[in-house]
C-alpha cells in the first residue's frame, strides 16, 4: 500500500499491472475524511460516517489529528490549534499530549491508528487477503518525533512500514517522473489546513528535493471560515439574528461554506439554502443566498497571494527563478479552485501539469515507491533532505552535526573530549532545530556513555557519529577511541513505543469508544 495519511483526507493506493491505482474505501469513495468520532453510545466511527455526525457531536469528533502528532501539550502550535479543534486536548500524568474526546483519553497516535486501520481494511477487502506493508507519507518538514509518531500509529494498526516518505517526491513520482526525465519541478500542495511548496530536481534517475517551504496555518479551511463570515453577515441582514452562540447553526454554515466553495470550482454560481437554520420568538428562520465566483474569488485572493509568496521563498532557497521551473505539479483539494490554477500559470508563465487527480497524487506516488521497494517497479533514486538540523549541546550552544537541507541518507563523525579530569561517563543529548542556543531547540533523545577509562580532560577522545536513514530517522553513536567502548542509540528507539505499549494500544483500538 501507499498511504497518504492527510490532515483532512486519507487516500490508499496500490500497484497492479504496472500501474498505481487508488483503492476505494468501504463507502466507495477514493479518499476518506481523516476523522474519527467516539459516540455517546460507545461506537467508534472513522471516515465519512464520522464526518457526517460532526454537527451533532463536535466535542467527540476528532479531525486534524495529524497536526497533533509528535507534539507536546505545551507546544506553541497546540495552543494555536486548540480554538480550531472543537475537541479538548490535554496532558496525561506522564506529560504526554492526549485527546479528550471519548470515555477515556487517547494519544494522537491512537486516533491516527484508527484511520490507518480503516485504510488497511479497505486494502484487505480489495486484495481479499491481509495487506501488511505500506509506504506512508508525511510532510517534508515533519521532524523526528512527528515521523516516529506516524511509524508508531502504523504499528498499532498492524501495518509494517516500508518507508516514511515525504509527500512532495511522492507526488512527483505519481506525475510520472521517470528516470529518463530531467528538469526542475515545483510541487504546489494546498490541502485543508496547510500549504507546502517544494522545489525538486530530477536528473539521471535521481529525484532530489532542493527546497521546501510551508505555512502550517494556511488551508482550505481558512477559506471556508472567511466564506462563513460572509454568510453570517448575510443572515444577520436578512433576519436581524446573530448565530454566533449557536454551535449547530455555525457548523451547518461552515459545511455549507465548504460546499459552496467546492461547487464554485466547477460552476459560476452557488446557491446556499439552509432551511430552519435557527428559530426565535417570531418563528423559524431560513437561510438563502447566492454566491458568485467573482465575489468568492475576492475572498480567496489574499490566501492565494500568501501561497505564491511561499513559493517565491522556496524558489529563492533553491537559487532559481519561476522561469527556470519545467513543471508545476498540483497536489491537494484546494488546488482544484480555478483561481489557484490561474495564479500559478501567471507566476510560472505556464499552466500546471494536468493528468493526475490532486487528491490522489501523493498516495499513488507512495504506491509506486512501495512497489519499487518490493522490486515490482522501476526504481527511482529518491534523494531527500533533512528537514531540520540535528546536533549536540556544547554548553548552552547548539553544535549542529548535520545541517538542515543535507541530502539523506547521510552521516558525520566528530571527535569530542571530556570537560573534567577522570570523568567516568558522559551524557550525550541530541537536539533538533535551527537555533544557536540549545534551549530553543528540541531535545529528541539522550544517552550515557559509561565506564570510560581514567583520563584527563582533553585527553579523552570520543567519536560521535550521527547518521540519518532514507526515512529521515536518526541514529547517534558514541565511541571512546582507546577502549572502543561504544553506545549507539537509534534516537527513535528511545522515543518509540515499546512492543508492549503497541500491543495494548492495538487491543484498545477494538474497544468501544
Ligand atoms: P489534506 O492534505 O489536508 O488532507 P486535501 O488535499 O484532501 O487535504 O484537501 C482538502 C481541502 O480541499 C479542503 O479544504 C476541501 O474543502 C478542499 N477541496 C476539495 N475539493 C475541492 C474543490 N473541488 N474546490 C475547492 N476546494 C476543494
Ligand atoms: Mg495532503
Amino acid at each position: 500500500m501507499g498511504i497518504d495519511l492527510g490532515t483532512t483526507n486519507t487516500c490508499v493506493a496500490t500497484y497492479v499491472d504496472e500501474r498505481p491505482v487508488v483503492i476505494p474505501n468501504a463507502e466507495g469513495t477514493q479518499t476518506m475524511p481523516s476523522v474519527v468520532a467516539y459516540t455517546e453510545k460507545g461506537t467508534v466511527l472513522v471516515g465519512a460516517s464520522a464526518r457526517r455526525q460532526a454537527v451533532m457531536n463536535p466535542t467527540r469528533t476528532v479531525h486534524s489529528v495529524k497536526r497533533l502528532m509528535g507534539q507536546r501539550p505545551d507546544a506553541e502550535i497546540v495552543a494555536r490549534l486548540q480554538p480550531l479543534l472543537g475537541y479538548e486536548v490535554g496532558a496525561d500524568e506522564r506529560g504526554q499530549l492526549v485527546i479528550r474526546a471519548g470515555a477515556r483519553d487517547r494519544s494522537p497516535i491512537e486516533v491516527s491508528a484508527a484511520i490507518l486501520q480503516a485504510a488497511k481494511a479497505a486494502a484487505d477487502e480489495y486484495f481479499g487477503e491481509p495487506c501488511e506493508a505500506a509506504v506512508i507519507t508525511c510532510p517534508a518538514w515533519f521532524d523526528e518525533s512527528q515521523r516516529q509518531a506516524t511509524m508508531d500509529a502504523a504499528r498499532v494498526a498492524g501495518i509494517e512500514v516500508l518507508r516514511i516518505m515525504n509527500e512532495p517526491p511522492a507526488a512527483a513520482l505519481a506525475y510520472g517522473t521517470s528516470p529518463k526525465r530531467t528538469g526542475t519541478l515545483v510541487v504546489y500542495d494546498w490541502g485543508g489546513g496547510t500549504f507546502d511548496c517544494s522545489v525538486l530536481e530530477c536528473s539521471d534517475g535521481v529525484l532530489k528535493v532542493k527546497a521546501t517551504r510551508g505555512d502550517a496555518f494556511l488551508g482550505g479551511d481558512d477559506v471556508d471560515e472567511k466564506v462563513m463570515g460572509l454568510l453570517i453577515d448575510h443572515f444577520y441582514r436578512m433576519h436581524g439574528v446573530e448565530v454566533q452562540g449557536d454551535p449547530t447553526a455555525l457548523q451547518r454554515l461552515r459545511e455549507a461554506s465548504e460546499g459552496a466553495k467546492i461547487e464554485l470550482s466547477s460552476s459560476h454560481e452557488a446557491e446556499i439554502i439552509l432551511p430552519f437554520l435557527c428559530t426565535d420568538s417570531t418563528g423559524p428562520k431560513h437561510f438563502e443566498m447566492t454566491l458568485n465566483r467573482q465575489r468568492f474569488e475576492q475572498i480567496v485572493a489574499p490566501f492565494v497571494k500568501r501561497t505564491l509568496e511561499c513559493c517565491q521563498k522556496a524558489l529563492q532557497d533553491a537559487g532559481i527563478g519561476p522561469a527556470n521551473v519545467d513543471d508545476v505539479l498540483l497536489v491537494g483539494g484546494s488546488t482544484k479552485m480555478p483561481y489557484v490554477q490561474q495564479a500559478i500559470a501567471e507566476l510560472f508563465g505556464k499552466p500546471a501539469r494536468k493528468g493526475v487527480n490532486p487528491d490522489e497524487a501523493v498516495a499513488l506516488g507512495a504506491a509506486i515507491h512501495a512497489a519499487a521497494l518490493a522490486g515490482e517497479a522501476d526504481d527511482v533514486l529518491l534523494l531527500d533532505v533533512l528537514p531540520l538540523s540535528v546536533g549536540l549541546a556544547e554548553g548552552d550552544r547548539f553544535a549542529a552535526m548535520l545541517h538542515r537541507g543535507s541530502t539523506i541518507p547521510t552521516f558525520r563523525t566528530d571527535t569530542f573530549t571530556t570537560s573534567r579530569d577522570y570523568q567516568s561517563s558522559v551524557l550525550i543529548k541530541v537536539y533538533q532545530g535551527e537555533h544557536s542556543s540549545v534551549k530553543e531547540n528540541r531535545l529528541i533523545g539522550s544517552f550515557r556513555l559509561e565506564n570510560l577509562p581514567p583520563k584527563r580532560a582533553g585527553d579523552m577522545k570520543i567519536d560521535v557519529t550521527f547518521s540519518v536513514d532514507a526515512s529521515g530517522l536518526l541514529q547517534v553513536e558514541a565511541r571512546e577511541a582507546a577502549t572502543g567502548i561504544k553506545r549507539a542509540v537509534q534516537v527513535r528507539d528511545a522515543m518509540r513505543l515499546s512492543e508492549g505499549e503497541i500491543q495494548t494500544l492495538s487491543r484498545r483500538l477494538a474497544e468501544p469508544a
